[in-house]
């Protein structure tokens, strides 16, 4: 951690996946979430246990046997857009610069990096972040290859609302935040943090929602199934391993490791989802991914996956209404 993050080390971000934690809330990481409604513990039942582990699970495996134009894989570059809604706990202006980065610098570098490869990507911005910085939607859109998905009001921990009602009102917020900001209703949602609360799914689901990329338990699309009953909503999963903020956030601060490294672990998960043709989802965060040397890497791997010919480039959005099909029989 940098100087300024350690004069308040209360605030430490965790290492979520998906997206980084709010700094509003004390280090997490995905095995660390806050208590669930009904924890498991050693008096639990055999039904007690699978009742608490039933909100959102692997349904009905979605990989198609051909991706479009013959592909063999289906690539997504997603980039969580959270700038300075990361330092809510700490809105100084030294922590704010960091993520004010994110706007100002990154995403028009990010922009233009996806226009010399002419490939689409999709961007998870909270409704405040748009209002910070409402240049980035016009920015986006004129490309006319990209999808913005919902991230959130202002990034906040959805397992710490602890409120459904709350919780509702600002996913309906945020949705509506986005659809007049975008001229389009979003299809997907990734929650901030990677919070689901017990119900966070449920919510998602009645919202409408095409997809949703927060959960983590496969390489390939698939229907999550809830409490044991199939609920029609897709799930792109995310990994840890396919973000760059456990790399590069702000406890690396920069030192290690080394892009080029960063680059060969994206590498090989590609190579191994080129095999299994299935799909890629590289998750990035314009304020840490988008700096120097680090896009330089980016700029690589693209140009690398690209090299393999028989690619489908897409947004989630693409992906989703294509791995729908079965869903609809
Ligand atoms: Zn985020």
């Amino acid at each position: 951690m940098c100087s300024m993050f350690r004069l308040a080390p209360f605030v430490l971000i965790g290492l979520l996946p998906g997206c980084s934690a709010p700094s509003a809330q004390p280090a997490q990481t995905s095995r660390q979430q806050p208590a669930a409604a009904n924890p498991i513990t050693v008096d639990s039942t055999e039904e007690q246990i699978r009742q608490a582990v039933g909100t959102a699970r692997v349904g009905r495996r979605l990989t198609p046997k051909v991706w479009p134009e013959g592909a063999r894989v289906a690539v997504c570059l997603s980039f969580d857009v959270d700038n300075e809604l990361l330092q809510r706990a700490n809105p100084l202006p030294v922590p704010l610069s960091v993520g004010e980065y994110g706007a100002t610098t990154s995403l028009p570098r990010i922009l233009d990096l996806l226009d010399r490869h002419q490939v689409p990507a999709t961007f998870f911005i909270p409704a405040m972040g748009v209002m910070l910085h409402p240049e980035m939607v016009p920015a986006i859109l004129a490309r006319g290859r990209h999808e913005i998905g919902v991230h959130g009001w202002i990034h906040e921990f959805w397992p710490a609302i602890g409120d459904t009602a709350n919780e509702q009102r600002l996913l309906a917020q945020s949705i509506e935040y986005l659809t007049k900001a975008t001229g389009k209703r979003p299809v997907g949602v990734r929650a901030p943090g990677s919070g689901f609360g017990p119900q966070t799914f449920d919510l998602i689901r009645k919202a409408g929602f095409l997809y949703d990329s927060s959960l983590l338990a496969a390489d390939e699309p698939y229907e999550i199934t809830s409490n044991g009953q199939p609920s029609g909503v897709i799930e792109l999963p995310i990994s840890e391993v396919g973000n760059d903020y456990v790399y590069y956030g702000e406890t690396a601060n920069g030192s290690l490791p080394s892009p080029d490294a960063v680059f060969e672990i994206y590498k090989a998960e590609f190579d191994l989802a080129f095999q299994e043709r299935t799909m890629f989802i590289l998750t990035q965060h314009p304020h840490v991914g988008g700096r120097r040397s680090r896009i330089v890497q980016l700029d690589r791997l693209i140009t690398y996956i690209k090299s393999r010919k028989t690619v489908w480039f897409a947004t989630m959005e693409q992906v989703a209404n294509y791995v729908k099909q079965p869903l609809l029989k």
